[in-house]
């Protein structure tokens, strides 16, 4: 699960990293007696919100209500601006990147520090190498002092304790909040100090059984600034689903792009024809599966679902769990086809028999099936 700016650094402020005070402003809230400077950042999942106009620094000298409706009406990258978060500006003397995510080759937590942080840092290291630093965490060592001593020295630390307590604190939240990426671009070296002007927080789905009452807060937080809108469009939106619209009348969702990519040349193989595809992103689990579906028989030329499921990480009961819910809720009367196979593949298929929803072995059969009922209705 992605965090907002404003949730990710809700944490950093209970870790006592530094942030800046500030506060939430939702659409339609009667904003006064704001106190300048102050900067305004609007609140949405997707990167390169500063590129996009998505923030702001009100001096005083204009009207901020304007800045703010100005704010409320940008879309950035496909997403609508629901939340401002205002913050009290601060001075910048340099802006450093850091942030710890997994070496996925190796499976095993990375410390990155870029000397030249803030929004340009993907075309800065383009163009320079030398201005990121790669460290290996052992997760049996934690991050080692010597480690911290030569990213402080390569981003020129003065106040090497102050900088050692943020990447301690960071490891820390990475670990006990089960997460995929902290990352804080920029880290800011102030006039007082180091503060985390922005911040950037990913968590491990698979371990939200180990943070419920967390995950149900975030969840709560999320439909809160969904709810100010109409959604019927936005409910449909996910940022781990990839979704392709093509021109025939079979919806395919699976699990995995490359099972997706063999589903719909066995497809053309047996005469059908896809009308989109929907490829789930990897790890994921029964809202999504149900999220998906609802995108796939948006489309009103859909005549029946192949859905193929090949459980790794995915658990074969999640997945049955949204599609269950799919049939319940929609009620629908578009034929779904099942193929799935893998982790907890028993009680996923028990699921589906009870839902008389077809599940087959044979992903060969599956197609077959699909193909026949899309050319029937
Ligand atoms: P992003 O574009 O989504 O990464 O948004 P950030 O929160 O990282 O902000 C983008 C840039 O705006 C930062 O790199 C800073 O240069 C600038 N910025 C944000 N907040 C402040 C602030 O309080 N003071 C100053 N001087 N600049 C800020
Ligand atoms: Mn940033």
């Amino acid at each position: 699960m992605k965090l907002y700016e404003f949730q990710g650094k809700e944490i950093f402020k209970k870790y006592g990293i530094p942030v800046q005070s500030g506060f939430l402003i939702h659409k339609n809230d009667e904003v006064k007696n704001l106190i300048p400077p102050l900067v305004l950042k609007s609140q949405v999942l997707v990167g390169g919100r500063g590129k996009a106009g998505g923030i702001k620094i009100w001096e005083g000298n204009t009207d901020v209500s304007q800045i703010i409706n100005e704010l409320f009406s940008l879309k950035i990258k496909g997403e609508k601006v629901r939340s401002i978060l205002a913050l009290e500006k601060v001075d910048i003397l340099r802006e450093i990147y850091l942030s710890i995510t997994f070496n996925k080759g190796k499976s095993t937590p990375v410390l990155i520090v870029g000397t030249s942080g803030g929004m340009d840092i993907e075309e800065s290291i383009r163009l320079n190498k030398e201005k990121i630093h790669f460290v290996e965490i052992d997760p049996f060592l934690g991050i080692l002092e010597y480690q911290i001593r030569f990213v402080a020295k390569k981003l020129n630390i003065d106040n090497y304790l102050e900088f050692k307590n943020i990447i301690r604190t960071v490891y820390k939240i990475f670990k006990e909040y089960d997460a995929t990426l902290v990352e804080i671009n920029p880290l800011a070296i102030t006039p007082h100090g180091l503060v985390a002007i922005d911040s950037k927080i990913n968590l491990d789905d698979q371990a939200s059984f180990r943070h419920q009452v967390l995950f149900q807060k975030l969840e709560e937080e999320k439909k809160l600034i969904k709810d100010k809108e109409d959604s019927n469009t936005s409910e449909l939106t996910d940022d781990t689903i990839t979704f392709v619209p093509l021109s025939g009348n079979i919806g395919v969702i699976s699990d995995g792009a490359g099972t997706g990519l063999f589903t719909l040349d066995l497809i053309n193989e047996y005469g059908g024809k896809v009308a989109n595809f929907c490829e789930m992103g990897g790890i994921t689990n029964s809202e999504v599966m149900l999220k998906s579906l609802k995108m796939v028989a948006s489309d009103q030329s859909v005549k029946s679902i192949l859905v193929v499921l090949i459980g790794g990480f995915n658990r074969m009961d999640d997945m049955a769990e949204g599609i269950v819910k799919f049939k319940k809720e929609l009620n629908k009367n578009i034929p779904i086809f099942i193929r799935m196979c893998g982790t907890k593949e028993e009680s996923g298929k028990e699921l589906m028999k009870k839902a008389n929803i077809p599940v087959y072995d044979s992903l060969n059969v599956a197609v077959e099936k699909a193909v026949k009922k899309a050319m029937e209705n």
